[in-house]
């Protein structure tokens, strides 16, 4: 038989512990990079996936996302706007208008307008503004242009693999089939 003080411990001991943790989950956040706002977290994610599907390890250590409504820099007035390391806060910094985000829906706009603040933050690209011959942008990095509005729409949506991989690699004059 198992004296009284050691039965306690033993089952006490994980209860209070599973209490411990349970309430430690509430308040801890786990996500790698904390101080990405939890609305933006999937396309982070996503982001960071595309980059391995494609062999790059980035460097996202104090990536930062986070609303500010409305953004005005400069005197002009964004829905978005992405800062990397060399930028005014010596990291990699997402700031997005809580109501041009809320408007927009559609997954996938979202995802490509978060994206193109990534492109100027991780991978330091700036605007790029070439067009197609049939009038699409060449780049998701465009700065003219609806970044929401990229590959969002059903008939737009496999155009999404270009445009990530030109994200990634910055094409020049590559010209996808659907395209020339
Ligand atoms: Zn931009």
């Amino acid at each position: 038989m198992l004296p009284i003080r050691k039965l306690i411990s033993k089952l006490v001991l994980p209860f209070l512990l599973l209490l411990l943790s349970c309430t430690e989950d509430d308040s801890l956040d786990d996500y790698p990079y904390p101080e990405v706002h939890p609305d933006f977290r999937i396309y982070v994610d996503r982001f960071i996936a595309e980059a391995e599907k494609r062999g790059y390890e980035l460097d996202y250590s104090g990536l930062t996302a986070r609303y500010e409504t409305p953004i005005i820099i400069d005197e002009k007035i964004y829905c978005g706007f992405g800062y990397n390391r060399n930028g005014k806060f010596n990291k990699p910094v997402i700031l997005i208008d809580q109501v041009c985000w809320q408007a927009e829906t559609n997954d996938l706009a979202r995802e490509s307008f978060f994206f193109h603040e990534l492109g100027h933050s991780i991978l330091y690209r700036s605007h790029r503004e070439e067009v197609f011959f049939n009038g699409d942008k060449q780049s998701l990095m465009c700065g003219d242009c609806n970044q929401f509005d990229i590959y969002s729409s059903t008939e737009d949506v496999f155009k999404r693999e270009y445009y990530i991989d030109e994200l990634f690699l910055g094409y020049n004059n590559y010209y996808p089939n659907w395209a020339k």
